[in-house]
């Protein structure tokens, strides 16, 4: 494994760097004007959907480019890549995958244009874990499928513009093997959302919904994919939802951040640097990001020449997952009795950003999979362990 980059590829980051140094402000002068400007100018780079083909409208980048540019904006605290979360991430590279021509011309610019708002209409009330399970149901009739069932902890779903839905297509096969997926306009008759209020706060207050569907006529034309192959393309997307090479910037500014407020705290009356639980939980975090990037390189090799497991991306979101944890509990246990001051005012340390990543942690560690049951898949399909 070569972990250097090619003469291209630093050329590559150091044009990134370049453009960065130029083009961003620092977070205090970004105001509202900021976001849409911004997301003009890295478009004009092709930069959003960098790594998707130039035949579809995105930048035909590499796997490894991308990686690089994700670094740097990481690096550099740039806002994310393109408005549509759910777009970018896991619908948009389905419709690449999976889509007819009609549907990748529909959807894919409108995507890399932020013009999109998508959800995602996996789980349902007594569906999570064992989302093969889902009851959804589409009944083929004649050009249409007609659609009736429920679906809940829809993020985003009171702003979407469509929902990515699986749903069931053949009550009597296997249940892996009955499920198909359909883009849905969120407009069409039939669909009603309703809110499910959260603890979570900041970009994750208020986004889940229930979604009902009452005789929901969808044309066949938008269904993705063959009809019952809708597990593979839930398996697809949550790959892509799950592996996230580029979380590992987050946590590194995440340790940046903690180590200055490290810095200025104190414990039993001594500088909290000094006392050694705190040594080694900060040494503890540096090794596991570390270990983190090493398995995302490894990952991103594999991908690379084709040979990436599909269950490697499960690896990712423990570490991601309890690294997020563990960094907001340490955050919150220096911060002492301030820990509980959340808004604004100034009391509330580091503009309450701890807090906040305390409040959202369980939206990152529950979405797109429980830890549980990333540890049946590593037990299961790359361990080899027998069922549970
Ligand atoms: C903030 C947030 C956003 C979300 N957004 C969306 C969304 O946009 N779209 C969507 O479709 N869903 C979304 N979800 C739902 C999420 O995917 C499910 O909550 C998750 O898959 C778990 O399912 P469940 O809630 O039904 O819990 P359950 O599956 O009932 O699990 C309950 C507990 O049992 C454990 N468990 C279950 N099965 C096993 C097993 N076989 N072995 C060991 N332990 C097991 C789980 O780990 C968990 O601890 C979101 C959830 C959250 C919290």
């Amino acid at each position: 494994m070569d972990f250097n980059l090619t003469p291209e590829e630093e050329a590559f980051r150091r044009e990134v760097r370049d453009f960065l140094a130029a083009e961003l402000p620092p977070p205090k002068q970004r105001d509202a004007a900021f976001m849409p400007e911004w997301w003009k100018k890295i478009r004009a780079k092709r930069w959003i959907g960098f790594s998707w083909p130039e035949e579809v409208g995105g930048g035909g980048g590499t796997l490894m480019q991308q990686f690089i540019l994700k670094d740097e904006l990481a690096r550099a605290r740039a806002p994310l890549l393109g408005s549509d979360y759910t777009g970018l991430h896991w619908v948009g590279p389905a419709i690449i995958q999976f889509g007819t021509p009609a549907q990748k011309a529909r959807y894919i610019p409108e995507i890399l244009d932020g013009q999109s708002i998508w959800c995602t209409g996996y789980s349902e009330p007594d569906v999570g874990s064992d989302l093969a399970a889902l009851q959804c149901r589409a009944v083929r009739e004649g050009d249409s499928y007609l659609v009736n069932g429920q679906k809940i902890w829809t993020s985003l779903a009171h702003f979407a513009k469509s929902i990515f839905l699986m749903v069931r297509t053949d009550a009597d096969a296997p249940k892996h093997d009955g499920i198909s997926c359909l883009l849905v306009p969120m407009d069409t008759p039939g669909i009603e959302v309703q809110r499910v209020h959260n603890m979570g706060a900041g970009g994750y207050g208020d986004m889940l919904n229930q979604v009902f569907f009452n005789d929901v006529r969808v044309p066949a034309e938008l269904r993705l994919g063959a009809e019952g192959q809708g597990w593979e393309i839930i398996c697809s997307a949550l790959q892509s939802e799950r592996s996230g090479i580029t979380e590992v910037n987050r946590h590194e500014t995440s340790l940046e951040d903690l180590l200055d407020l490290a810095a200025r705290s104190e414990r039993n009356g001594r500088p909290a640097l000094e006392d050694a639980s705190v040594r080694r939980k900060l040494g503890s975090f540096e090794t596991r990001i570390e270990a983190m990037r090493l398995n995302g390189m490894r990952a991103l090799t594999r991908q690379l020449r084709g040979d990436l497991h599909p269950s490697e991306a499960s690896i990712n979101k423990l570490h991601n997952c309890d690294l997020l944890v563990e960094m907001s509990e340490l955050a919150l246990e220096l911060q002492g009795s301030a820990a509980s001051y959340y808004g604004s005012g100034e009391a509330v340390l580091d503009k309450g950003r701890w807090q906040l990543a305390a409040l959202s942690w369980p939206a990152t560690v529950i979405g797109g999979g429980t830890p549980n049951v990333q540890k049946n898949i590593i037990a299961e399909r790359m361990l080899g362990l027998p069922k549970d």
